[in-house]
C-alpha cells in the first residue's frame, strides 16, 4: 500500500547515524520520517556504554555545537566523566563518558518523539523506490510504500550481519536483532562497491559475582566535566566508578592454545576488524611479548549489575571465554551474563560519495555511519547529522554544505572516506587532522554554530547561549588588552611574588596571560587594577586558550589562508611530478593520470591530501 502522506526526507535505521539524521532534517523544517526496526533500539548502543575519547569528542562537540542530539544524551545518561590527556595541550584533550546504557537510549527516545516535523514509523525497510538513478521512496518489508524526496540510508551493522561465536554463526544485524537481508541484497543489485567489515564485542559480567578488592578503582574527574555546551553538571545522574583488572600469562596462554577455535584465525571470518579496538585474540597474538593487558571493568548503568570489560573483545567460543574470564584476578568466580561475539558486515565503499554524502549513482540517495565503513557511535552521528542536513537541502532544492578540513574534524571525517575510502572500519584519532590546533573540542561551538544557525540547524536557546558566550569572551579578550600592568605597583608586586621575577617595564594582562607561570586566575584580577574577573570557566578557558595558543594558531591559519589564495595557481603541462620532493608515489601516479591544471583542481582529486598540495605549492615557488 501506498502511505498516504509524503515526506521531505526518509531516514532509514535508528541508531546514531539515523537519529541525527533524522533530528537535523525535522530541525531544518523538513517533514521526515525516521523507519527503524524497533522502536525499543532508538539510539542503541550496540557496544560499550561509552561516548568520546580522543578525537571522538571532538565529534561530539561538533554534532552539539550544530545543534544535535548526541552531546545532550550524554550529559543526561552519562555516570562517568574523564578528561582524557588533561596535562598535554588542548588540541588533544578529550572529554569521555560511561553511559548508562537505558539512560541514553532514554534521552535520545525522548528528543526524537518531542521534535516537531518528525514521525517515527516501526518496520524494516526492504526495498528503494528508484526511478531513473533517482530515489523516489522506500518500501518496507511488508510493503507498505512511503514516498519521499531523499532517502538517508543509516543501517549501521545490518546489511547481511553474521554473528560468530567461535565456529557457530547465526544471521543477525547484532545480538538480539534481525539482520537487514532483502535490503542488502537490493543495495548490491545498484552499481555500488561493497565489502565486508568486521568487529567485535566482549562478554558482560554480572557485577555480584566480581571481586572487587583486587580491582583498581578509577573514579571519574572532580569537578565532573560537561559534554554539551548546552549541558550542566545538575543535569548528570549519580556517578560511578570504573574499575581496571588485568590479564596474564595464563589468559594469554588459554587463548594461544584454542586460537583454532576462533572464527578470525579459521579464516571463517574473511571481513577486517578495526585496528585500533581489537580483539583480545588479536592483541595476544599481535603483541607476543606483553605478558599482560589492562581491562576497564566498566559499568552498564546504574540500575543493572551488568559489567562492560572494556579490552576483552572476543569471538572465541563460550567455553573459552569462560576460562579467558575466569583467568583474570578479580574474575575467578565471574558469571558471563552474555558471551561476546564478533559480526560481519556489508560496507560500501564510501569513494562512491559525494562530499555532501550522497551517492553518485543515485541521485537523493544519502548514505551515513557504519554504512561508509566507519566504527563509533560519534563517527556515525556525526555522518548522519550532516546527511540529515543534506537530504533536507536536497529536498528544499539547495546546493550541498560541508565543513572544510580546516573547519571541524567532521570534515576530515568525510573528506578522508570519500577520497581515500577505506579497507578497515575507520575510526577518528586527532593525528587525522592537519590543523588540530584550530579544531579543539573546547571551541567547535565558536567554530560552527553560526554557520549550523545559518542553516537551520540551531534552535533559539542554543544560539542565545552562544551568543553569550561569544560576547562574553571578546569582551574580556578587549578587556585585557587595553588594561596595563605598570612595574612598582601593588599589581606587580603581586605578579612578582607568583612568578619570582618583578616587573621591569608596563604590561598588558593579555601580554601576560601568554607567560606559561601565569593563569587567568592569576591576572583577572589584581589589586589596583579595574574591570572585574570573568565567572564563567567555559569563557575563561577560550580567553586562556587564545592568549596562550595565539602564536601558533595564526601560523596555522596563515598556512590555510595561504593555500586558499593559491587555489588558482596553474600547474603547467610541463611539470614532471616524479621529480616533485615529497610526494608520494600513490600521488605522483595519481596527478600523472589527472594531469590538473591548477592547485584547486589537484587538490579536488580523490587521495590527494591539503599536505601533497603544499608540497606541489613549494615546488612551484621553487621552479620560478
Ligand atoms: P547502528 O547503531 O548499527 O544502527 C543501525 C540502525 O538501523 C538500527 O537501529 C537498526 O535496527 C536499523 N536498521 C537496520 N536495517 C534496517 C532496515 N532495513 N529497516 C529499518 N531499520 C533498519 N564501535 C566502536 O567504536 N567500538 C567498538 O568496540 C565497537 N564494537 C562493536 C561491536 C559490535 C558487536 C557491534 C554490533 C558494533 C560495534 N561498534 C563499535 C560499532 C558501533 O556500534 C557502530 O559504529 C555504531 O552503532 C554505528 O552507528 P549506525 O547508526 O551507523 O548503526
Amino acid at each position: 500500500m501506498n502511505y498516504p502522506d509524503r515526506f521531505d526526507v526518509i531516514v532509514i535505521g535508528g541508531g546514531h547515524a539515523g537519529t541525527e539524521a533524522a533530528l537535523a532534517s525535522a530541525r531544518m523544517g523538513c517533514q521526515t520520517l525516521l523507519l527503524t526496526h524497533n522502536i525499543e533500539t532508538l539510539g542503541q548502543m550496540s557496544c560499550n556504554p561509552a561516548i568520546g575519547g580522543i578525537g571522538k569528542s571532538h565529534l561530539v562537540k561538533e554534532i552539539d555545537a550544530l545543534g544535535g542530539a548526541m552531546g545532550l544524551a550524554t550529559d543526561l545518561g552519562g555516570i562517568q566523566f574523564r578528561v582524557l590527556n588533561a596535562r598535554k595541550g588542548p588540541a588533544v584533550r578529550a572529554t569521555r563518558a560511561q553511559a548508562d546504557r537505558v539512560r541514553y537510549k532514554a534521552a535520545i527516545r525522548s528528543m526524537l518523539e518531542n521534535q516537531p516535523n518528525l514521525t517515527i514509523f516501526q518496520q524494516a525497510a526492504g526495498d528503494l523506490i528508484v526511478d531513473n538513478d533517482t530515489v523516489r521512496g522506500v518500501e518496507t518489508e511488508t510493503g507498505i510504500r512511503f514516498h519521499g524526496e531523499s532517502v538517508v540510508l543509516c543501517t549501521g551493522t545490518f546489511l547481511g550481519g553474521v554473528i560468530h561465536i567461535g565456529l557457530n554463526q547465526s544471521r543477525g544485524g547484532r545480538a538480539g536483532d534481525p539482520p537487514s537481508n532483502a535490503l542488502a541484497e537490493r543495495l548490491r543489485a545498484l552499481p555500488f562497491r561493497v565489502d565486508r567489515l568486521k568487529t567485535g564485542t566482549p562478554p558482560r559480567l554480572d557485577a555480584k559475582t566480581v571481586d572487587f578488592s583486587h580491582l583498581e578503582e578509577q573514579p571519574g574527574d572532580s569537578p565532573t566535566p560537561v559534554m554539551s555546551y548546552l549541558g550542566n553538571r545538575g543535569m548528570h545522574p549519580r556517578q560511578m566508578s570504573c574499575h581496571i583488572a588485568h590479564t596474564n600469562t595464563q589468559t594469554h596462554d588459554i587463548i594461544l592454545k584454542n586460537l583454532d577455535r576462533s572464527p578470525m584465525y579459521s579464516g571463517v571470518i574473511e571481513g577486517i576488524g578495526p585496528r585500533y579496538c581489537p580483539s583480545i585474540e588479536d592483541k595476544v597474538h599481535r603483541f607476543a611479548d606483553k605478558s599482560s593487558h589492562q581491562i576497564f571493568i566498566e559499568p552498564e548503568g546504574l540500575d543493572t549489575n551488568e559489567l562492560y570489560p572494556n579490552g576483552i573483545s572476543t569471538s572465541l567460543p563460550f567455553d573459552i571465554q569462560l576460562q579467558v574470564v575466569r583467568s583474570i584476578k578479580g574474575l575467578e568466580n565471574a558469571h558471563i551474563t552474555r558471551p561476546g561475539y564478533a559480526i560481519e558486515y556489508d560496507f560500501f565503499d564510501p569513494r562512491d560519495l559525494k562530499h555532501s554524502l550522497e551517492t553518485k549513482f543515485i541521485h537523493n540517495l544519502f548514505f551515513a555511519g557504519q554504512i561508509n565503513g566507519t566504527t563509533g557511535y560519534e563517527e556515525a552521528g556525526a555522518q548522519g547529522l550532516l546527511a540529515g542536513l543534506n537530504a533536507a537541502r536536497r529536498a528544499k532544492a539547495l546546493e550541498a554544505w560541508w565543513p572544510r578540513r580546516d573547519e571541524a574534524y567532521l570534515g576530515v571525517l568525510v573528506d578522508d572516506l570519500i577520497t581515500m575510502g577505506t579497507k578497515e572500519p575507520y575510526r577518528m584519532f586527532t593525528s587525522r587532522a592537519e590543523y588540530r590546533l584550530l579544531l579543539r573540542e573546547d571551541n567547535a561551538d565558536l567554530r560552527l554554530t553560526e554557520t549550523g544557525r545559518e542553516l537551520g540547524l540551531v534552535n533559539e536557546t542554543r544560539w542565545d547561549a552562544f551568543s553569550q558566550k561569544r560576547d562574553a569572551i571578546e569582551r574580556e579578550n578587549q578587556r585585557l588588552a587595553a588594561t596595563w600592568v605598570q612595574p612598582n605597583t601593588p599589581a606587580a608586586e603581586r605578579l612578582g611574588e607568583k612568578t619570582g621575577k618583578a616587573l621591569t617595564r608596563e604590561y598588558r594582562l593579555s601580554d601576560l596571560l601568554r607567560r606559561p607561570e601565569l593563569t587567568y586566575a592569576d591576572i583577572a584580577t589584581l589589586p589596583g587594577i579595574e574591570g572585574e574577573a570573568v565567572d564563567n570557566d567555559a569563557v575563561t578557558e577560550q580567553v586562556q586558550i587564545q592568549a596562550k595558543y595565539q602564536g601558533y594558531i595564526d601560523r596555522q591559519q596563515d598556512e590555510i589562508d595561504k593555500l586558499k589564495r593559491h587555489e588558482a595557481t596553474p600547474l603547467p603541462d610541463s611539470l614532471d611530478y616524479q621529480r616533485v620532493e615529497g610526494l608520494s608515489n600513490e600521488i605522483c601516479q595519481k596527478l600523472i593520470e589527472a594531469r590538473p591544471a591548477t592547485l584547486a583542481q589537484a587538490a579536488r582529486i580523490s587521495g590527494v591530501t591539503p599536505a601533497a598540495v603544499s608540497v606541489l605549492l613549494i615546488h612551484l615557488k621553487k621552479r620560478r
